[in-house]
């Protein structure tokens, strides 16, 4: 693993996770839950207060993938514009419950976090979309549109309401949406865990799944020193599955995403940004985030890896863009760097796997996990205890023969376009 290549910023502010251990010996629950990041911790929480019991094996440790390396962005809705996200529904799944769930997912996220006390630097003060350009501005303009017919409560705000609420002067209007919201998403992660854990599921780290069979009516998972069996299974693994979990690796083309962050700013430097404690990014395709965390951080983030070939590219363009955004902020050195995998789908549609009787998986958030894998993990629950026939119509998972071509797309635009964006 390369140095930059661990969870960063958050592993160094996140309150300490629940003591774990690896799995050892044969164990039976009646729900197995592979996978701890939001979706599988959700599911595991919920399930474990349905009265299941739940068992949690996690290949590397709480947070481990995209859920402790992401942005920390709460945000409602997916990265499609709500219609598309209904045209696309409608060609498989009429009537989907999908788009109201995730309307209202980052209230589940906000109520969980109270309800268990999470300490997470929860921030429920919005989110700013940010509009550089015309092209963008139109976008967030249609994008409100499609957002007020369904009663959201969305605000388009002027390029000189976007300056007080960002401290930028690049933006031509923002699209404020005050049911989103930032938290520290390793914190989050954690704090799932810790509840689960008080509900009375069992979570061991270290352990991944190496294979799975059906037994009888059960699925048997192995782990290289033990067993799990159980009835239901749910697969949260998303971008960093391996082993037995290959499916989702077949089935998504991975968009590495990277962040850089300074010391604490200075309290006068602090004040003139995201004063209202929003977090942002922009409308640009290959796009910039921007936030602040608890103690005054700022957080710059785009799309690339940081690795040896790359990591420079990134290093540069983030110190040129953060000063083209804040020239408050020329000058200011990172001192946190990490990136992570993002599963995508070429319809940017999350993606359900029914592998058997009682079996169910999920992935393929396209960047936006923290509110869907929370309330999808939650109903992958209780679909897997019967509670619902399924999940939210999804569209089924299947192999993408052109992830890997598609991903490298992705990665090397990425790293032309920060070579070549000189602004700042
Ligand atoms: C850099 C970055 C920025 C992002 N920013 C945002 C944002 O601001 N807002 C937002 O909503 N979303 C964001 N996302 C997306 C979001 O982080 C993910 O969608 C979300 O974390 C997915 O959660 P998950 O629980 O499904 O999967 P993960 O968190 O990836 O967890 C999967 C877990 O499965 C484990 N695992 C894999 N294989 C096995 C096995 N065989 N046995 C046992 N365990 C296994 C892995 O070790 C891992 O811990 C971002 C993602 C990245 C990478």
């Amino acid at each position: 693993m390369h140095p930059l290549d661990k969870p960063g910023l958050w592993a160094v502010t996140a309150p300490p996770p629940p003591a774990t251990a690896p799995l050892s010996g044969a164990h039976g629950a009646d729900v197995a839950v592979v996978g701890a990041g939001f979706t599988g911790l959700a599911a595991a929480l919920a399930a474990a207060e349905a009265g299941a019991r739940v068992i949690v094996l996690e290949a590397a440790e709480i947070g481990a993938g995209g859920s402790g390396r992401n942005v920390g962005l709460v945000n409602a809705g997916l990265w499609l514009m709500p219609d598309d996200l209904d045209r696309r529904l409608a060609r498989h799944a009429q009537g989907s419950s999908l788009p109201a769930l995730l309307g209202d997912a980052p209230a589940a996220v906000w109520s969980l976090i109270d309800r268990h006390s999470i300490d997470c630097e929860a921030r429920p003060n919005g989110t700013l979309h940010c509009a550089p350009g015309r092209a963008g501005l139109a976008a967030l303009r249609e994008r409100a549109r499609q957002w007020h017919a369904r009663g959201a409560p969305v605000a388009l705000l002027s390029a000189d309401e976007a300056r007080a609420r960002t401290g930028s002067a690049r933006f031509q209007g923002a699209l404020f949406d005050p049911r989103a919201g930032t938290v520290q998403p390793l914190a989050y992660a954690r704090g799932l865990a810790h509840a689960a854990i008080g509900a009375g599921a069992r979570l061991h780290t270290d352990t991944p799944v190496t294979a799975s069979t059906r037994d009888g009516g059960d699925w048997v998972l192995e782990t290289p020193a033990g067993q799990v069996r159980a009835p239901r299974v749910i697969w949260a693994t998303n971008a960093y599955s391996q082993a037995a979990a290959d499916q989702p690796g077949r089935a998504l083309s991975v968009l590495p995403f990277f962040n850089f962050a300074t010391d604490p700013l200075p309290a006068t430097l602090r004040a003139q940004l995201l004063p209202g404690g929003e977090g942002g990014w922009d409308s640009a395709k290959i796009l910039t985030s921007f936030r602040l965390d608890a103690a005054g951080r700022f957080i710059i983030g785009s799309v690339g890896a940081l690795g040896a070939a790359d990591r420079h590219v990134h290093a540069a363009w983030a110190a040129r863009r953060m000063a083209w955004l804040f020239p408050q902020l020329a000058g200011q050195r990172f001192v946190h760097a990490w990136f992570g995998r993002i599963g995508t789908t070429p319809d940017a549609l999350p993606r359900l796997w029914q592998p058997g009787p009682g079996a169910f998986g999920l992935w393929g958030f396209n960047g936006r996990g923290i509110a869907p894998g929370t309330v999808l993990g939650q109903a992958l629950a209780r679909a897997a205890l019967g509670q619902d026939a399924r999940p939210p119509t999804l569209q089924a998972a299947r192999p993408d023969r052109l992830r890997h071509a598609r991903g490298a797309a992705l990665r090397g635009g990425a790293a032309l376009w920060h070579l070549a964006d000189r602004r700042r």
